[in-house]
């Protein structure tokens, strides 16, 4: 356990700003963390943020109030039946660890959302999504403290209410529930999931024709170490917008006028790529003050070096104003803006 003040949050959000909170609390038990909510629970002044990796978050000023931050660890298996190995990780476990390490104990279906970086406890949260999955595919049962009555509960996967990006844990619990653990039913044979061309071609090149799970998995960490930036070299929170959703006759418009323009169908509406339409607008490698664009993907906003939040909040913005005048869409951040 540790708790400190006036505490400097740098290697504490991917994005690398330099901001400081009031108090910090990491631990590594959840006995620590019952306590310490104990002690502050019913004092109305208590203001404070759950943070995991960091790395969705972009600090704009310093968090006056107490960052509190989940280190617990530990994953087993804690049933089996026919088909599927239902496997617990508590909240401060690495999530790309937890993915190597249900591949190792042949429990399949996480391949897909490899190297993504942060916590389990966050990946039920922000339901994490990459190459054709997502976390809410595979999630059993959330626990979590609840706040208000100070009671531990768990949440079934349908009462998380999952969305793109979302959950009830970004809504009606926002504030509310710190997930202790989450428990992901896993298939004990492997349904490979190769829709992705990116995959496709990895596989074609490898002459990798009857792939294993552990096969996509190095697929994916090859391919995202191309794409993306790494975390330890290049500050970001990833894709800092969401692509956005527009109804059927709002696509047609843009259609007509931007034939080539970039979706994918999302039942009845279309999710628009928001990476292609920052890049129509010529914003790859545009930079503001210490924030750009990064060069080869426009949904990924980065730190050059010495950028502040504000650096990057106001590239957000331009970015979004000049999506706003070519194409009529307004984009909205993936990343938690504090
Ligand atoms: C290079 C890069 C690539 C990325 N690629 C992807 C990608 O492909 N797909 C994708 O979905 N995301 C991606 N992300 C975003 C990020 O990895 C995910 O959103 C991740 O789940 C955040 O985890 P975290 O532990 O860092 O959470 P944080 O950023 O610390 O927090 C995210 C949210 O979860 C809440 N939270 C965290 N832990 C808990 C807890 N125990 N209880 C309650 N609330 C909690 C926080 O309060 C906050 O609201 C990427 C980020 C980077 C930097």
């Amino acid at each position: 356990m540790k708790l400190e003040q006036d505490y400097c949050l740098q290697k504490y959000n991917t994005f690398g700003i330099n901001a400081k909170c009031n108090t910090f609390f990491e631990y590594d038990k959840d006995a620590e963390l019952f306590d310490f909510i104990r002690l502050h629970r019913n004092d109305k002044d208590f203001k404070f943020f759950i943070l995991g990796g960091g790395s969705n978050i972009l600090f704009t000023k310093d968090f006056e109030g107490t960052i509190i931050h989940p280190a617990t660890k530990g994953k087993n298996i804690v049933y089996e039946n026919g088909d599927n190995i239902f496997v617990e990780a508590q909240a401060g476990e690495i999530w790309d660890e937890f993915v190597d390490w249900s591949i190792a104990n042949k429990a399949y279906g996480l391949e897909n959302l490899s190297y993504i970086p942060g916590t389990v406890g966050a990946s039920a949260v922000q339901n994490i999504g990459a190459y054709g999955a997502e976390a809410r595919q595979f999630i059993h049962r959330v626990k979590f403290l609840h706040l208000d009555s100070g009671d531990i509960q768990y949440m079934s996967n349908e009462a998380c209410c999952f969305g793109y990006r979302e959950s009830i844990f970004k809504h009606l619990l926002k504030g509310k529930a710190i997930i202790l653990s989450v428990v992901y039913k896993l298939s004990k044979s492997p349904n490979i999931n190769r829709t992705y061309a990116d995959v496709e071609n990895y596989l074609t090149e490898n002459s990798i024709s009857n792939p294993s799970p552990a096969d996509i998995r190095n697929a994916i960490i090859a391919i995202r170490r191309k794409k993306l930036p790494e975390v330890s070299e290049t500050g970001s929170a990833g894709s800092f917008f969401k692509n956005p959703v527009v109804n059927a006759e709002t696509f047609n418009t843009l259609k007509t006028k931007f034939p080539d323009i970039k979706y994918f169908t999302a039942g009845n509406d279309y999710k628009l790529a928001a990476g292609w339409l920052i890049d129509q607008c010529g914003l790859k490698g545009f930079q503001h003050n210490g924030a750009a664009v990064h060069k080869n993907q426009a949904l990924i906003l980065i730190n050059t070096g010495n950028a502040t939040g504000n650096d990057v909040l106001e590239l957000s913005e331009i970015v979004r104003e000049k999506v706003s005048d070519k194409f009529g869409v307004e984009l909205n951040p993936e990343a938690i803006i504090i």
